[in-house]
């Protein structure tokens, strides 16, 4: 394999360093943005590793100085941001280096915008134009550097926060929130099980093919949808299999670099229903949608039926049509272990009616290619319960 053919430069959505190797630039992109002195958020387990050490020892020793502050849970709070934004003034840090997965991103984030806040996070919250309440001029730049491959938060403009007092999870949006610059380093991600890559992989799957379904106007969100399904096809199964493969991973990566990119065109049902889910049984976001997958295609069948078969077409599926698209998302479940039913990650049908009702309140049905009613939603929900496909 030729390591310079996964080298390259984007300017959209926003500066993208990617490649094999490239963390080494770690420190050049800081002092790109004018950061001295940057503060490395990631999680708990990550900052034990020699890849968070390594570039906290790189950043220390080519710039003025580095910190790290990894005091964040698997689902970020706001007393995390609060805790974080103390470690960056107490540091007088000038930037910082978001390092891990979607929970040290979004923690990252969510640090540098409220550095320079007077306001409480939650005044954040995306809802109507709350975010004009942002001094913009407060906040510090971003680094941001997956090491998974699925929620795509490095090019996210939010940042989804718990509220632990009332128990919800908060979407805190602006803009400038997006990373300004990102490192895509497939060797960062060779470590992840299977299981993780397997789950994650669907996420990033569903983040494209969402966006491809969602009837509203974005060309080129819609073209990004596209390649990132063919990617995911192409390479998942073999960083399922061999996690070493960093062709596979470094295809991974992208694909789930452009699933974030593309649903700026909208999300669907798929996460209408994985959010309810996800807060009500704790069940891992990606693995959700990846088993919601053929049965919220199917309830969109009629909408989507043309879109589908060209979309089969671009991916050389046997006789291109729907069908032919379901049946390859459901080989592709089974082929990397995915259950076929919700049933078989332990959830019943005791609460379809209360989630029916969440799916339609959530911001991502207002994107789907149909305006489903909570009873439609409780029915596909019952579905993918029982495995009525
Ligand atoms: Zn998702």
């Amino acid at each position: 394999m030729n390591i310079e053919q996964f080298t390259a430069n984007w300017n959209y959505p926003t500066t993208i360093r990617s490649g094999i190797g490239r963390i080494n630039d770690l420190p050049a992109a800081c002092s790109e943005l004018g950061m001295q002195n940057p503060l490395i958020v990631t999680d708990p387990g990550l900052a034990e590793l020699p890849m968070v050490l390594q570039a906290l020892k790189h950043c220390q020793t080519e710039l003025k100085g580095c910190g790290l502050f990894a005091d964040i849970k698997g689902n970020p709070t706001g007393e995390n941001v609060e805790a974080g934004v103390a470690a960056c003034k107490a540091g007088n840090h000038d930037g910082v280096i978001a390092f891990g997965g979607g929970s040290a991103l979004d923690a990252g984030k969510a640090i540098a915008l409220m550095v320079g806040q007077d306001r409480p996070i939650w005044d954040f919250e995306d809802v109507g134009d709350n975010y004009l309440r942002v001094n913009v001029e407060g906040m510090l730049p971003v680094v941001a550097v997956p090491t998974t491959s699925g929620t795509g938060s490095e090019v996210g403009r939010a940042s989804v926060i718990t509220h632990q007092q009332e128990k919800v999870k908060k979407i805190i949006f602006h803009a400038r929130m997006l990373p300004e610059i990102v490192i895509l380093d497939p060797e960062l991600t060779c470590g992840l099980p299977a299981k993780i890559t397997a789950a994650t992989g669907m996420d990033a799957l569903s983040h494209n093919l969402e966006a491809f379904c969602s009837p509203f106007y974005h060309p080129m969100a819609h073209g990004i949808a596209i390649e990132g399904i063919k990617l995911v096809k192409d390479w998942l199964p073999a960083a399922v299999a061999d996690g070493s493969n960093l062709q596979a991973r470094a295809q991974m990566l992208v694909a789930s670099t452009m699933g974030a990119t593309a649903f700026q065109k909208g999300l669907g049902a798929m996460h209408a229903l994985a959010h309810p889910l996800g807060a009500l049984y704790d069940a891992h976001h990606g693995l959700l949608n990846a088993i919601l997958m053929p049965y919220v295609l199917k309830a969109n069948q009629s909408a989507i039926e043309n879109k589908v078969t060209e979309l089969s077409r671009y991916l050389d599926l046997p006789e291109p049509g729907f069908d032919s698209f379901l049946n390859w998302v459901v080989k592709l479940r089974s082929e990397l272990g995915i259950p076929h039913s919700l049933s078989e990650i332990g959830i019943d049908d005791s609460q379809v009616q209360k989630i029916g009702q969440m799916a339609f309140d959530d911001p991502s049905s207002g994107t789907n290619p149909i305006l489903f009613t909570a009873d439609e939603y409780q029915t596909i929900c019952t579905n993918a319960v029982r495995g009525n496909l």
